[in-house]
């Protein structure tokens, strides 16, 4: 549904996109993940015809966007970074104007912005003024004007930024139920987010992809079975000195006491040394209560470090 080849963007000397290359099957939800300046709006603004690219080619559906951009655009509903909205118009008014953009005809633009307003979820506030809006219905606004028309694909760069977590949620629900009749790219710097609603995520650093990957095996690189975070009830010292003693135990220190009688420690074992059921078979010896243990996540950086071997990029 689309495919991008050999995309390359330079912005004067500043390579921002080297020699991109990807494919999004129809039905897919893919997550475009990237530290801040890593090419995801550089990408997304191609893709969808609003910028040129220096080299290679984009295609939606066979449209080849940088020969044929009013084509292409018809097949794409945009959610840029900043939605061009109009704050001085009602809801009705902007999704209206938005209808004459794309062309609806008059007599189908009531029923178009009562059903994107419906999939939305703005219908409550569609006489309102959007300079009045919250952030997270001025978001929801901004889909809506995307959805505008039923484009096969969507474009969405990092829909939940600035978001309350409540809004993050709505937007994440949305975004999923969206999926199942559209094809969807959205981008994010947020590892958890893209895990929580895409099919597929490509990693991008640096203006290079750096890998794609199911949710479910980009755990496997967050997770680090060998490093834990716990909390056990009993005597400080005996504590650490017993858990040292566990075979693969490479470091144990203690952060803080939060609880009363207990203390917080960090243990790091050897390299795929899960040392998990050692440090219980110990507190079930000794009736000391484990009050939490939980394994470490890596950070989007760590993540990077991993798979690049390099520091991810910082602008
Ligand atoms: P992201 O969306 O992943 O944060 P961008 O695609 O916005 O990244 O930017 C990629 C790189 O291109 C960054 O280094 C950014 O500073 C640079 N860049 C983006 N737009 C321009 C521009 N109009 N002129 C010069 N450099 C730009
Ligand atoms: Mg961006």
């Amino acid at each position: 549904m689309i495919e991008v080849k050999n995309l390359t963007k330079r912005y004067g000397q500043h390579v921002a996109l080297d020699n991109v290359s990807f494919a999004v099957q129809k039905g897919e939800i893919v997550g475009f993940l990237g530290p801040n300046g890593a090419g995801k709006s550089t990408t997304m603004n191609i893709i969808t015809g609003y910028l040129s690219a220096t080299e290679g080619e984009a295609y939606i559906d066979g449209v080849n966007v940088l020969e044929n951009p009013m084509a292409a655009k018809q097949k794409v509903g945009y959610l840029p970074e900043m939605p061009p909205l109009y704050s001085d118009m009602t809801v009705d008014e902007y999704l209206r104007f938005v209808c004459d953009i794309k062309k609806i005809p008059a007599a189908k633009q009531k029923e178009t912005i009562a059903q994107v307003a419906k999939l939305a979820r703005i219908a409550d506030v569609q006489k309102r003024l959007i300079k009045n809006l919250s952030k997270g219905y001025k978001q929801r606004v901004g889909l809506a004007q995307a959805l505008i028309g039923n484009p096969p694909v969507l474009i969405l760069d990092e829909p939940t930024v600035g978001l309350d977590p409540k809004q993050i949620i709505e937007v994440r629900d949305l975004v999923k139920n969206l999926g199942k009749n559209h094809t969807v790219i959205l981008s994010s710097h947020i590892l958890q987010e893209v895990q929580a609603v895409c099919d597929r995520v490509i990693i991008i650093s640096h203006g290079h992809i750096v890998a794609t990957d199911t949710p479910e095996a980009l755990s496997q690189h967050i997770l680090q079975v060998n490093k834990l975070d716990l909390r056990i009830k009993g005597p400080k010292n005996d504590i650490l000195s017993g858990i040292k003693a566990i075979p693969g135990v490479e470091t144990a220190e203690i952060l803080r006491i939060r609880e009363e009688d207990s203390i917080d420690l960090n243990v790091e074992s050897e390299e795929n040394v899960d040392v998990r059921e050692a440090i219980f078979e110990f507190c079930r010896e000794h009736d000391y209560p484990i009050l939490m243990m939980k394994t470490m996540e890596m950070n989007l950086e760590d993540v990077f470090l991993q798979i690049t071997g390099e520091k991810g990029g910082k602008r």
